[in-house]
C-alpha cells in the first residue's frame, strides 16, 4: 500500500504539538503523520502552514500560537537571537534541562535497547549564558564590505553581527576588534563560492581563569597581508592578548582550521585551569568550550572511574590530556591516546606543568593504538572514552570487549552514537550502570552525558 501524506504543501492546519525532535522542533501529528515545526513546544495549540509534505513526514512553519507552554520564554529581537546557534532559547532553562534529560533516557532505551540503568537528573548551570570560551567566526563580503558573524541555518550566507549571547564578553570583544582592524586595513575577505580572497575565519579563545586570550586568523593564502600592522593593532587594543596565530587553510572545505600554523606574536599556547590543574592550549587542540561545566563533567568521570591508586587507566580520545590528568591524581598510571599530534604535545607539556609523572601519551587513532597495546599484553583496569560525535570505532569497542577492563567510563556528546556503542558493549559482556547527563551547551540542542559501565 502506498502511503500518502494526509496534508499537502501550503495547507493551513490547526495542530497540537506533542513532542520535540532532537534538534528542538515541535512535533505535531496529523492522523499519526508527523509534521516538524520549528519553534513549537509540546502542549501548545497552533496554526501552521505546511512547507513540505514527504511520504513519511512533513515540515511546517508556525503561523499563530493559540496558547503558550509554561516553558515558553520571550525571545528578544535581534540577530544574535535569531541566528546565534541558540536553538532552544525560546524554552525556559528548566524546560531545556527536562528536554535534554528525557532525550538521553529515550535514546538509550530506543536505540540502545537498554533496560534498568540508573539515570540521574541532569546537571545544569546557574547562569546559562555567556559561558563559551571560544568563537570561530566565518568572514565574508557583502556590498564590498568585510562582514563576519553567524551562518544562517542550513545556508552559507553570513549574518554580520558582533553579538553572541552564549559567548564570554571577552570573546565577543576580541572577535569584534579583529574584525574592525582587518576591515580598516582592507584585508580581503574569503569568497567561499569562488574560493578566492584571503581571510576565512577569526577564532578567539579565552582562558576564563587566567584571563589569557588567543587569536587565530585563518587564511586561504599562505601569506597574511599586513600581518605586522594587524599584530600591532591587536596588541594595542586587546590588553589580554597572549598569543596571535596564523593558520593556513587553502582547501575547499567546511573544516575551519588547516594543518599549518605559525605564531605571529606571543606564546604558542594560552593557559587555563580546570580545578587545580593547569592546561596549555594550542590553536589546533580541542578544549572544552564550557570550562565551568567541564569541571562538573570530569569530576563525575573521576567518580565513575572509582580509582584507588592501584589502577592502570587508558584515556582514549584524550585531547590535551584533560581527563587523563584528572585521573592521574588517583590512578597508578594513565595512558592517553589522541589523533592530533599537537594535542599530544600539549598533553605532555600539561603533565610536566603540573608535576604529574605517571602519565604517557601516544599520538594515533585510538582504534589502532589500543589494539596494538593489547596485542603486546598491555591492559587497563579502567578505560575512559570521550569520542567526537560519531562515537567509538567498532575496532576499539571490540578491543575493549577482549581486554575486559573492570570499568569503562564513556563521556559522550551524542546520545545516539552513545546508545549504539553501549549496545555493543552490553552484548560483549558489559552492563550500563549509571548515566549522568550534564548540560555543557545551554540554549543549544547539544546534549552531553557520562556513563559508568562495568563488567557483568
Ligand atoms: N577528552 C578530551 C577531548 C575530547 S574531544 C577533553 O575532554 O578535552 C575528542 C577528541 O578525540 C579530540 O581531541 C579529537 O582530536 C580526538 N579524536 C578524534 N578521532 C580520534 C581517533 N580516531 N582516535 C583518537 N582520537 C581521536
Amino acid at each position: 500500500m502506498k502511503k500518502t501524506a494526509p496534508v499537502a504543501k501550503n495547507d493551513f492546519i490547526d495542530v497540537v504539538f506533542e513532542d520535540l525532535t532532537h534538534d528542538g522542533a515541535g512535533v505535531a501529528k496529523v492522523d499519526g503523520y508527523p509534521v516538524f515545526v520549528p519553534n513549537g513546544l509540546p502542549g501548545e495549540k497552533a496554526k501552521i502552514k505546511v512547507i513540505k509534505a514527504g511520504k513519511g513526514y512533513g515540515f511546517g512553519r508556525l503561523i499563530e500560537l493559540y496558547d503558550k507552554s509554561e516553558y515558553r520564554v520571550e525571545v528578544p529581537e535581534g540577530e544574535a537571537h535569531k541566528y546565534g546557534g541558540t536553538q532552544l532559547k525560546h524554552i525556559s532553562y528548566e524546560g531545556q534541562l527536562q528536554f535534554k534529560e528525557k532525550q538521553v533516557r529515550e535514546v538509550l532505551s530506543r536505540i540502545g535497547k537498554l533496560e534498568d540503568f540508573k539515570i540521574h537528573p541532569i546537571l545544569g548551570m546557574e547562569e546559562p549564558w555567556q559561558y563559551r570560551n571560544k568563537a570561530q567566526v566565518p568572514v565574508g563580503e557583502k556590498d564590498g564590505k568585510l562582514i563576519a558573524g553567524f551562518f544562517k541555518p542550513r545556508s552559507h550566507e553570513i549574518v554580520d553581527t558582533n553579538e553572541s549571547l552564549i559567548q564570554h564578553p571577552a570573546v565577543n570583544e576580541a572577535v569584534q576588534t579583529v574584525k574592525e582592524i582587518c576591515s580598516q586595513l582592507g584585508i580581503q575577505p574569503y569568497d567561499e563560492e569562488a574560493h578566492k580572497g584571503v581571510l576565512r575565519h577569526i577564532m578567539a579563545r579565552y582562558g576564563k581563569t587566567t584571563g589569557e586570550l588567543m587569536i587565530v586568523m585563518v587564511t586561504r593564502t599562505t601569506e597574511l597581508p599586513q600581518k605586522n600592522k594587524i599584530v600591532e593593532q591587536i596588541v594595542t587594543r586587546l590588553p589580554h592578548i597572549k598569543s596571535i596565530v596564523h593558520n593556513v587553510n587553502s582547501k575547499r572545505t567546511n573544516v575551519i582550521l588547516g594543518e599549518k600554523t605559525k605564531v605571529l606574536w606571543g606564546n604558542e599556547v594560552i593557559y587555563d585551569f580546570i580545578g587545580d590543574i593547569k592546561f596549555a592550549i594550542s590553536a589546533l587542540s580541542f578544549y572544552q568550550v564550557n570550562p565551568d561545566q567541564t569541571k562538573v563533567l570530569y569530576d563525575k568521570a573521576l567518580e565513575y572511574a572509582g580509582l584507588t591508586g592501584e589502577e592502570s587507566v587508558i584515556d582514549a580520545y584524550c585531547g590535551i590530556g584533560t581527563i587523563s590528568l584528572f585521573l592521574a591524581q588517583k590512578a597508578k598510571n594513565v595512558f592517553g591516546v589522541e589523533v592530533v599530534p599537537e594535542a599530544i604535545e600539549d598533553a605532555r607539556r600539561n603533565a610536566q606543568l603540573n608535576g604529574i609523572n605517571n602519565t604517557e601519551f601516544a599520538a594515533g587513532e585510538a582504534e589502532v593504538v589500543i589494539p596494538e597495546w593489547y596485542k603486546k599484553g598491555n591492559k587497563a583496569d579502567v578505560l575512559v572514552v570521550d569520542p567526537p560525535r560519531k562515537g567509538c570505532d567498532e575496532a576499539l569497542l571490540q578491543t575493549i570487549i577482549d581486554m575486559k577492563p573492570k570499568k569503562v567510563v564513556y563521556v559522550s556528546c551524542n546520545p545516539a552514537t552513545l546508545a549504539r556503542d553501549l549496545r555493543i558493549l552490553e552484548d560483549g559482556g558489559y552492563k550500563t550502570v549509571e548515566v549522568q547527563p550534564v548540560d555543557m551547551f545551554p540554549q543549544t540542542t547539544h546534549v552531553e552525558a557520562v556513563v559508568k559501565i562495568a563488567l557483568k
